[in-house]
């Protein structure tokens, strides 16, 4: 594939491209030009002068459009899907999710843009009116991470352009040929030229131009933390606006009156879905000493029967990592807790046979009696390996749940409520789920304390974030 900017394909001015590999059996897919500054340059230029005629165009019309987007990504789901689980080695069922989600995501942002207003304060003052609108903030540049391409991007495009933003997407290096699709769609679904382009190629070329660029006017990114922090120097630059959502470390707390039938099951989907690859995902648990030992083995047990495999197969639960540097990171989070004195109850060795040598599978893997000193109770790692550490009581949980940089997302387990809510108000974290885990409403909004992130994403807060507040002051 090519780019797309101005509404049409575009090869990369340097001519060079990048292999696609799906990540289950080594194979290039396809391939994709390796953007670099002047592609950059290209397509903000393009999505700027796209700028001025988009916002122009009526609330109603942005919205009509934006349904439209939705709903012929509903027709084509099957196809999205089926790229999706090449691309990214997701099985089949949860890739057509994610195309629901996104169609469901174009909506919620078309509907939500309608109900966007402005304000007049009633100063009293005879001769003066004061208006406070909002305006599009500008060009956005939307960069995504590989794990969920299309509904990332949407928590963005989907933002951007109902506020009549125009939008360069980045996507991420190993999962592109999908956003390409997204963006010829919209396209032949009646979006402008330049309402909405995508460069692709790395991260550090490309993507760092886009951010650098004088023109846009703010940047919507998800991805790993240190890359974000990259990203929030060099945007500073120019003071663009910013959105970021980056990584999470999470933590869920099992109380010793928590039903382990309520828990188990949502603390397993939470740990293992996408093959642990997704950034509120729980990576380490505190469990208090009574239920501990039952917790571990139970939890263990449902882990080894999760069925590995390549996702185009029927039955699958877990597909590949995506690339062997997210497949070494769990096994290097398995072998350093182990060095360190943990336990392994599940997984953690290689998986052999035909189906798997030559994809990134990684078994789901559980690990008892870890601590703080291990880096998978410290670091995010991105896969499906989860820490399990007795404690004595709920404080001793808390603490350690709050012992780190990330905050993006906790979840507690109790019967008795009162305790659960005190414990949710005190986990430092942008959302916090009690007693059971479900996906994350687009009514509601999405991010991260401290270091997991900046702003929010979905609801009407993360609309808000691409717009900005003018003050009008009128003499009459
Ligand atoms: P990543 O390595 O940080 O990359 C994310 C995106 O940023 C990719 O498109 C990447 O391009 C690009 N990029 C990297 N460095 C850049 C730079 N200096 N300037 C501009 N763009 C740059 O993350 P990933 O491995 O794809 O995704 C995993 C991470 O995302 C995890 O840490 C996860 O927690 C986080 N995440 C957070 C959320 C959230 O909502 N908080 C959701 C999902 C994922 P290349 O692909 O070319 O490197």
């Amino acid at each position: 594939m090519e780019l797309f900017i101005n509404g049409e394909w575009a090869p990369s001015v340097s001519g060079r491209t990048l292999p696609v590999y799906n990540p289950a059996t080594g194979e290039i897919i396809d391939s994709v030009p390796a953007g670099n500054a002047e592609d950059a340059d290209r397509a903000v230029r393009s999505a700027r002068a796209a700028f001025d005629s988009w916002r122009a165009r009526p609330m109603a019309e942005r919205a009509a459009l934006q349904h439209a987007a939705a709903s012929a990504l509903r027709t084509r789901k099957d196809e999205f899907a089926r790229m999706l689980t090449l691309e990214l080695g997701r099985p089949l069922a949860g890739a057509r999710t994610e195309v629901e989600r996104t169609a469901e995501l174009l909506d919620y942002f078309a509907e939500e843009g309608l109900r966007l207003r402005g304000d007049i304060p009633l100063l009293n003052l005879p001769d003066e009116r004061v208006l406070v609108v909002k305006e599009p903030v500008g060009v956005v540049v939307a960069i995504a991470p590989f794990n969920y391409p299309l509904t990332l991007l949407t928590f963005k495009l989907g933002a951007a352009l109902i506020t009549g933003c125009t939008v360069v997407a980045k996507p991420a290096l190993d999962t592109p040929l999908t956003t390409l699709m997204l963006a010829e769609l919209f396209s032949q679904v009646g979006f402008p030229p330049g309402a909405f382009n995508v460069v692709t190629g790395r991260g550090s070329e490309v993507g760092h131009a886009l951010v650098e660029h004088p023109i846009p006017r703010k940047i919507g990114f998800t991805g790993g933390t240190a890359a974000g922090k990259c990203i929030a120097a060099a945007a500073a630059q120019t003071n663009k606006r910013l959105t970021l959502e980056l990584g999470g470390q999470c933590p869920a707390i099992v109380c010793d009156d928590a039903d382990l039938d309520v828990a188990l099951p949502p603390l397993l989907r939470q740990t293992f879905d996408n093959s642990g690859q997704f950034c509120y995902r729980v990576n380490r648990m505190y469990i208090q000493r009574g239920i501990y030992d039952t917790f571990a083995e139970r939890f263990a047990a449902a882990a080894g029967k999760l069925v590995v495999g390549n996702g185009m197969r029927p039955g699958c639960q877990l597909g590949p990592l995506v690339n062997e540097e997210t497949w070494r990171k769990s096994e290097e989070h398995v072998h350093d807790a182990l060095d360190h004195g943990a336990r392994l109850l599940a997984g953690g060795v290689r998986l052999r046979g035909e189906e798997f040598e030559r994809g990134y599978f990684f078994p789901p893997t559980v690990l008892a009696d870890t601590n703080h000193a291990m880096k998978i109770m410290t670091e995010e790692t991105f896969g499906p390996v989860v820490g399990l550490m007795r404690v004595e009581h709920l404080d001793e949980a808390i603490g350690c749940a709050n012992d780190t940089p990330f905050g993006l997302a906790a979840f507690v387990f109790s019967k008795n409520l009162a305790n659960a809510l005190r414990a949710a108000e005190r986990c430092e974290a942008g959302s916090v789920w009690v007693n059971n885990i479900h996906r994350s409403y687009n009514q509601a909004p999405f991010g991260g304390f401290k270091e997991s992130g900046l702003g929010r994403e979905k609801s009407r807060y993360g609309l808000e974030e691409y717009l900005e507040l003018k003050t009008i002051y009128l003499s009459l």
